[in-house]
């Protein structure tokens, strides 16, 4: 089966917000084997969507469109989309009493009067349950089998009723109309080890990695390696992908550090809990990233005991211990400081493990021995320091993120030194 997707937004048209909701959709759809045959985004203006809705429609008979459900005059879609069907709207009496009910609960208030608008549905309709919001999805077919389903533009609402209501009755067509094949994918993640280095340890095999499409994808924290399966069924998918992904990762050994879109922070937390340490950081051009990275993992608080943003040489000096004499005759981007902060942050916190970060984030600040981009990080543990100076490429954000990651995979690969 194959379908088409249609997000309504002026913010998408005008680039204000990222369309992720067309992204979500294709991944989901392709994993149950609904191929996406085309893409498109229109604005808040009813003949658009309507044009765009009916141009797909006598394409592909399926349509999936999101955004424009809601209470407000901008929001079009429905009664759009019910004039090509030849519909008119009716008030859903039982969803404005479940709208009304839900007001009062939740927010323990009578519901606005334009929220009446929400349970204005098309006639012959189908809604489609929504768990996050009070604007239901809709399901409109016509005699001839074609069909549109409208889901919201909230990406959470969007998720949540593609998950509980649309996919299920999607996956039911699949099933009925034959043997379903399915679009599958898995991510091999790398960090640290540039994307010519992996292609030339990856070509020589190649061949042995079956029908899979392999795709480089460099970003701030790696390259993920992204394998592709297609035109299978499911079972036989999975068993190509890890066929697969074990031959990369005996190629590649410990340079994969996970799998999917695990973040390389839960990776370091998991292997301290394992080996019962603790982390505390200093960080200064970071100022809290890294801390904050850490803390965003759940189950977090039995490994970080906390950091200390040491962005001033005073803080650096008087919270961390750093020498002012080091601090004077290198500058606080340099090896002697960070030593000293990881060092410090690990002393004064009592923890097993004191990491440090201190750099020139930019877009001011560098000079020709330490241009934008010169950091420096430090792992402190029982039985030694080291330090790492970096050259990081980007723009401020990139560095800062850069930085936290390559402590992060010091780390890494100093505990994996302890197998
Ligand atoms: P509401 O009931 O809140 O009005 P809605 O179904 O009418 O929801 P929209 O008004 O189109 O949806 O969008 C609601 C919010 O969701 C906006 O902040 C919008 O930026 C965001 N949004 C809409 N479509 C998308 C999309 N395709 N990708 C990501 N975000 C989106
Ligand atoms: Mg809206």
């Amino acid at each position: 089966m194959d379908v088409e997707l249609i997000t309504v937004g002026d913010e998408l048209l005008l680039g204000f917000t990222i369309d992720t909701n067309a992204a979500h959709l294709a991944r989901e759809l392709a994993a149950i084997g609904i191929g996406i045959r085309r893409r498109g985004t229109v604005g808040d203006v009813a003949e658009d969507i309507a044009t765009a809705v009916r141009e797909a429609l006598d394409r592909t008979g399926a349509v999936i469109t999101t955004g424009g459900l809601g209470p407000t005059s901008d929001d079009l879609t429905k009664p759009s989309i019910a004039a090509i069907f030849g519909r008119g709207m009716r008030r859903d009496e039982e969803h404005v009493a479940w709208m009304e009910q839900r007001w009062q609960q939740r927010f323990g208030r009578k519901m606005p009067e334009s929220n009446r608008a929400q349970a204005m549905l098309p006639e012959g309709a189908r809604k489609l349950t929504n768990n996050h919001g009070s604007a239901p999805g809709i399901w409109l077919e016509d005699d001839r089998g074609r069909w549109v389903a409208m889901l919201p533009g909230v990406p959470r609402e969007m998720r949540g009723m593609l998950a509980d209501t649309l996919l299920p009755i999607l996956q039911q067509r699949v099933s009925r109309d034959g043997h379903p094949t399915v679009v599958r994918s898995r991510t091999l993640r790398t960090t640290g080890v540039a994307e010519s280095l992996l292609a030339d340890q990856i070509d020589p095999i190649r061949e042995s990695l079956g029908p899979i499409s392999l795709a480089y994808l460099p970003a701030p924290d790696g390259v993920d390696l992204r394998l592709t399966i297609r035109g299978v069924d499911a079972a036989r998918a999975d068993g190509i992908l890890d066929a697969a992904s074990s031959v990369i990762r005996d190629r590649l050994g410990r340079s994969i550090y996970a799998e999917g879109s695990t973040d390389l922070a839960e990776v370091v937390l998991d292997r301290c809990r394992a080996l019962h340490l603790t982390i505390a950081v200093a960080e200064s051009c970071t100022g809290g990233l890294l801390g904050a990275r850490l803390t965003a993992i759940p189950g977090s608080s039995d490994v970080v005991l906390g950091g200390i943003i040491a962005y001033a040489n005073d803080v650096k000096r008087d919270l961390l211990g750093v020498d002012q004499q080091q601090l004077d005759a290198h500058g606080a981007v340099s090896e002697e400081v960070v030593r000293q902060m990881a060092e410090g942050a690990r002393a004064r916190l009592g923890a097993s493990i004191g990491i440090g970060i201190t750099g020139i984030a930019g877009p001011g600040g560098g000079t020709p021995e330490k241009p934008v981009g010169t950091v420096w990080v430090a792992l402190a543990h029982e039985q030694e320091t080291r330090a790492l100076q970096l050259r990081l490429i980007g723009d401020r954000d990139e560095v800062r993120r850069r930085a936290t990651q390559s402590v992060l995979e010091l780390v890494r690969r100093t505990l994996s030194e302890k197998d």
